[in-house]
Formats: structure tokens, C-alpha cells, sequence
């Protein structure tokens, strides 16, 4: 076991079982060997590869819509352009040069922002976006932005953050725990904690014993922070992760490491875990809160918003090989049997103000 995986075993050893939420809290974010706080998961070389780091079109299209939410909620000149859970920073590099383009008195007079919870990330961001043009300044929640309308996007945020798992039994639902087995690894118990009906989706009923089903508060609660501040000073986010747009039954826990799928318990604090967010449960927040929530696959998105044209243009300008490889970043980002299906977006939009891009 390694001197993370020692360090939770002492923990469990001294006050009994966690749940998966504190498991997966410190395996991600301990100060020391947590995932986030000492290592560079993106891109070929690292763990696993995010759109952003896939194409320069994903952020283009994405900065397309902030630009459209924009002039949808009458273009006000004090505006705050952020990005929550940024990673290397590539995502706001491409909004940044895409906005200077499109919209010029957008982007001079926005406030950019960086909402990010490791420092160390944060020293690579300043990497990346140190030389776009404009000035940064970095949050570590988004309780610290201006006061002021707010455009927002996040891609692979939600999954980063801690999510529990109750297992049916006996027609009730308990908490899943980690615990440690007679040899001391790590294994999975039944903890004290248990669901009610009301919180459970009408398929659970008749689920038969062993089922999962996932919650996330600190999901929702990120959500809410986020959209009270959209509520109250104006703006628009959009959000992009894999998940479902429906809740549902299932076990969806999973750790990756460089692009291979591996156990939970294997290497703690080297694995990116992540579960899939319930993109259901992060739309009822913002409707909650007065706001208009739409969700639609990452395929249907990016198709809608012009992926196809924005290809054929970058392509004019390439050779035979580039525009190989812009057709297969184009499969990859929006193809149904990779990031297209699986990966969902929610958009979050004042009343009255029309989806983007309009459905036909
Ligand atoms: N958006 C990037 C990276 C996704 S990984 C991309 O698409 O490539 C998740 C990112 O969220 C990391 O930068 C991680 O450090 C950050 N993060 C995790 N929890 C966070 C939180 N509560 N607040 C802000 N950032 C967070």
C-alpha cells in the first residue's frame, strides 16, 4: 500500500469505516499525495485527455456561446468571464483568443476569472494563459468573484467532486462504507447512514438487494453557489461533464490511470476517481433558483453551435494530415460512440432568454 492509501487504513483502523465521499476526498485532495495537489492528469501523457486538450474547436464553440449568452442578457459592459476547475488552463486560453476576435469591447472589458482549488494547477494555469493579453486573477471558490453578471463554464468539474453510494438491502438503503479486511486492505461494508424513499428514484423500489444508487451533495451545493450568483447580480453558465440527464440506478464509481481503467483501491491519490454526474439533480438546483436549466449531449451541442462549419474552415488551412486529424477531433469531441453521447451539457440561462443555440 502506499503512503496515502497507510494514511487512510490508520484513519479507518482509529474511528471505523468512511464513506466513499471522505475516500474519495482524500484520495483526490490530500495536501500532501492527494491526486489534484501533486500531479498532471491531463493529456497523452498523463491519465486521461479532457475536450479542451482534445481540440482548440471545443473552446472556440464554447466561447461562441458565452459571446451569444452575452448579447442574450443585454451585453453589459461590467462582466465577470470565469472558468471553474480549469486544469492546465487550455480551455480559457482558446475563450480568450476567441472572444478578442468575435467580440472585441467583450473581451476589453470583461473581468477574467479562474476558480480553481490547487495551487499547484493554478501555477500551470498562470503558464498558459500568462501570455493571452488579458488580466487573470485566480479564486479558490467562486465566493470571491466580483459582484457582478457572470458568464461561467466548467468541463469535468462536477465529477472531480466527492459523491456517495447507498446499497439496497432488505428493502432498505444503507450507506456503502470502506472498511479494511482481516489482511488489512481496503474493502467495501455497509455503513450507518441510510436513504429515504423520497430521495430515491421510483425504479428503486422494485430494484432487487445490491443495487447502487449516487448522491452528491457537494455537487449540488457547488451548483447552488454558483447559480445564487447568477440569481442575484445576472449572467449564464455552461457545464459539461459525462453523466446522465435522467437520476438512475447504478455504480458508476471508477478510477483511471494513464487511460486504463483500474480498481479503486489500487493505487490511492495516483487515480483520477471520478463517478457520473446526475445532470438532473444539478438542473433542479438552478431551476430552484429561478433560472431556466437545459441539458442536451455534448454531440448535439457542439453539432448545434457549428463544429462542422468551424472544421471545414480550420481544414482550408491545413494539409492532408491536419485535416485528418481535425476529422478525427471532430469524432472524438462529438462522435455517439465517444465523447458525444456520454458527455452531457447543462445550460443555465435567465428566464425568457431563448436556449443556445436555438432548437430548430
Ligand atoms: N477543465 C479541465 C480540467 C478538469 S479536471 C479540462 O477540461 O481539462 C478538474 C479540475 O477541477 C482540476 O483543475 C481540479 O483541480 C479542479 N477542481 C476540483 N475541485 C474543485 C473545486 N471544488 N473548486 C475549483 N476547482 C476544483
Amino acid at each position: 500500500m502506499n503512503r496515502l492509501g497507510e494514511k487512510i487504513a490508520r484513519l479507518i483502523r482509529a474511528a471505523g469505516p468512511i464513506s466513499v465521499a471522505d475516500y474519495m476526498a482524500m484520495c483526490l485532495f490530500d495536501p500532501d499525495d492527494g491526486y489534484y495537489t501533486t500531479r498532471e492528469p491531463f493529456g497523452a501523457k498523463g491519465d486521461f485527455i479532457t475536450a479542451p486538450e482534445v481540440s482548440q474547436m471545443f473552446g472556440e464553440l464554447v466561447a461562441v456561446w458565452l459571446v451569444q449568452a452575452w448579447e442574450a442578457i443585454g451585453r453589459p459592459a461590467q462582466v465577470t468571464l470565469a472558468e471553474i476547475g480549469p486544469g492546465r488552463g487550455t480551455l480559457m486560453k482558446d475563450i480568450v483568443r476567441t472572444v478578442g476576435r468575435i467580440a472585441p469591447d467583450l473581451a476589453a472589458n470583461a473581468t477574467f476569472g479562474l476558480i480553481e482549488a490547487s495551487p499547484r494547477l493554478t501555477e500551470v494555469q498562470r503558464q498558459t494563459v500568462g501570455q493571452s493579453g488579458v488580466s487573470i486573477t485566480w479564486h479558490a471558490t467562486p465566493a470571491t468573484l466580483r459582484d457582478q453578471p457572470l458568464l461561467i463554464v466548467g468541463n469535468e468539474i462536477f465529477d472531480a467532486l466527492p459523491f456517495r453510494q447507498f446499497v439496497k438491502a432488505d428493502a432498505k438503503w444503507l450507506e456503502r462504507a470502506i472498511g479494511l479486511d482481516q489482511q488489512g486492505q481496503f474493502h467495501f461494508g455497509i455503513g450507518a447512514a441510510t436513504l429515504g424513499s423520497d430521495a430515491l428514484p421510483s425504479e428503486a423500489a422494485s430494484a432487487p438487494d445490491g443495487s447502487i444508487f449516487e448522491i452528491a451533495p457537494p455537487r449540488e451545493a457547488l451548483m447552488a453557489e454558483i447559480v445564487e450568483r447568477l440569481a442575484r447580480y445576472g449572467g449564464a453558465g455552461i457545464f459539461f461533464d459525462y453523466g446522465h440527464l435522467e437520476p438512475g440506478l447504478g455504480d458508476t464509481f471508477q478510477a483511471v490511470r494513464r487511460h486504463r481503467s483500474e480498481g479503486l483501491f489500487d493505487n490511492p491519490g495516483q487515480a483520477d476517481l471520478t463517478s457520473h454526474v446526475d445532470f438532473s439533480a444539478l438542473a433542479d438546483v438552478a431551476s430552484a433558483h429561478g433560472l431556466a436549466a437545459h441539458t442536451t449531449t455534448q454531440g448535439e451541442f457542439l453539432l448545434g453551435m457549428g463544429l462542422l462549419e468551424r472544421a471545414g474552415r480550420l481544414g482550408q488551412d491545413s494539409d492532408a494530415t491536419g485535416r485528418e486529424q481535425i476529422s478525427a477531433d471532430v469524432e472524438r469531441l462529438a462522435g455517439p460512440d465517444q465523447m458525444g453521447r456520454l458527455f452531457k451539457v447543462l445550460k443555465v440561462l435567465p428566464q425568457g432568454v431563448t436556449d443556445i443555440p436555438a432548437r430548430l
